[in-house]
């Protein structure tokens, strides 16, 4: 249970805007590409590598976002502003690409938005559905949650509780903050709303300050402190605690919102606005989720690459399955097979399921497993080995262990980067 803000109950509702998750070829497609780009800055903001996929960038934008949103972090107002410009550059393909070959001189050159950000609120708004300025003027703020959730209870469906703490209408004065006829006009700032300070700031230099009237707090109008209201002190409104019920239907998706409309903090004469519960899936130990499917990786012995296998997998909602290669079949490392139908429920329809893609990693043996007088028993067993003709004109080379942090590849470190996905093969399914 997490604790928030504020809200009251209206029918929850669900959105899923987004287009069901990125293909598995999409994602080998995007993060394969050439990443040559001239500065890493607003990527570094957002915490991503250079060739991430655009549903990577929302995500970081997502996550951080919430996090570092003013009304949650206060403080942070300048880091907010930048994630906020990163992402408006990122997420416009034009813009990054731009960026990519100029770097952040130019976008502050570039025609195309003229060299300005949006404002961060405003981005923000847009991201999360807040339902943009029009709107914002008539009614209540929205307010965006982030629920983290397990892998687990996307796939089983999961109801979860949130204690929300809003402002209410109080029920006393019905929002008047008094006895009716009680409001007089605020003597403090006769009714305008603003008060005027004159500060002395130097010798014969005055200035003028004008600042919302503490008293009323800019209303101009107030009520006899003797008539308030006793429940609300004149507020008009009370603070209370709300729990809200939140149904996680099986399917949906890390990033997927559930709205609650009307929810929002209530204030006389305002349409309150919506609270947003934002899902975010933690990471699963097993399983890597791509759209419908899953992606596990199953290291396997070099023994049974060759000779055949038989591998448990526990499912996500406690099932055992069992699988089982064909004799004589091989499998090499990297290797992708897939199971129909035990992939992620489909949101709304969730007796169909996507598939679970399996990737093999091969564990071969250590240095020296094999003593050198067994190895040709081996060898026997192996398929022949391609003969090779060294002649005298030929040079001996050595071969040694490679460590790309060593020179001379330092600076082209990156080409040979360990990649821990293990190799990259186009994923099919295979019927086994
Ligand atoms: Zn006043
Ligand atoms: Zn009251």
């Amino acid at each position: 249970m997490e604790s928030t803000e504020d809200r009251k109950p209206g029918g929850p509702s669900t959105e899923n805007k987004e287009a069901d998750g990125p293909s598995t070829e999409s994602r080998e497609a995007d993060s394969s590409a050439a990443t040559m780009v001239k500065e890493t800055g607003y990527y570094d903001i957002l915490g991503v590598k250079p060739g991430a996929s655009s549903d990577e960038i929302k995500r970081a934008y997502r996550k951080l976002a919430l996090k570092f949103h003013p009304d949650k972090n206060p403080s942070e107002g300048e880091r907010f502003k930048l994630i906020s410009q990163a992402y408006e550059v990122l997420s416009d393909p034009k813009k990054r690409e731009l960026y990519d070959q100029g770097g952040e001189q130019a976008i502050k050159e570039g025609g195309l938005s003229g060299g300005s950000f949006s404002s961060p609120m405003d981005i923000f708004d847009m991201f999360f559905g807040g339902g943009g300025r029009m709107s914002r003027e008539r009614r209540g703020k929205n307010v965006v949650h982030q629920l983290s959730i397990s892998l687990e209870d996307l796939y089983n469906g999961a109801t979860r509780k949130l204690a929300l703490q809003k402002n209410v209408i109080c029920g006393q004065c019905k929002g008047y903050g008094g006895k009716k006829g009680a409001v007089e006009k605020c003597p403090t700032c006769k009714g305008r709303g603003m008060q005027v300070l004159v500060q002395q700031i130097g010798p014969g230099m005055v200035q003028q300050i004008q600042t919302v009237c503490p008293d009323c707090k800019g209303q101009g109008e107030r009520i006899n402190p003797k008539d308030r209201c006793s429940t609300c002190s004149g507020n008009k409104v009370v603070r209370e605690k709300k729990i809200i019920e939140i149904h996680i239907d099986k399917g949906m998706k890390d990033g997927q919102k559930i709205v609650f409309h009307g929810e929002g903090d209530q204030e006389p004469d305002l349409e309150p606005g919506d609270v947003i519960i934002v899902l975010d899936q933690k990471d699963h130990p097993v399983f890597q989720r791509r759209g419908q499917d899953l992606v596990l990786k199953m290291k396997i012995q070099l023994t049974e690459a060759l000779c055949g296998f038989k591998k448990t997998i526990d499912t996500l909602d406690d099932r055992v399955l069992v699988i089982t290669s064909k004799p004589g079949e091989v499998i090499k490392h990297g290797d992708l097979k897939c199971i129909y139908n035990e992939g992620m429920p489909t949101y709304k329809s969730p007796l169909e399921k996507g598939s679970l893609i399996i990737q093999f990693l091969v564990s071969f043996p250590e240095n020296n497993w094999l003593s050198k007088d067994q190895l040709p028993l081996l060898e026997a067993l192996l398929p022949p080995r391609e003969e090779v003709t060294i002649s005298d004109d030929m040079d001996q080379a050595d071969l040694v262990e490679f460590d790309p942090r060593e020179r001379p590849y330092r600076n082209h470190g990156e080409a040979y980067e360990e990649d821990d996905e293990g190799p990259r093969t186009g994923v099919q399914c295979q019927t086994s």
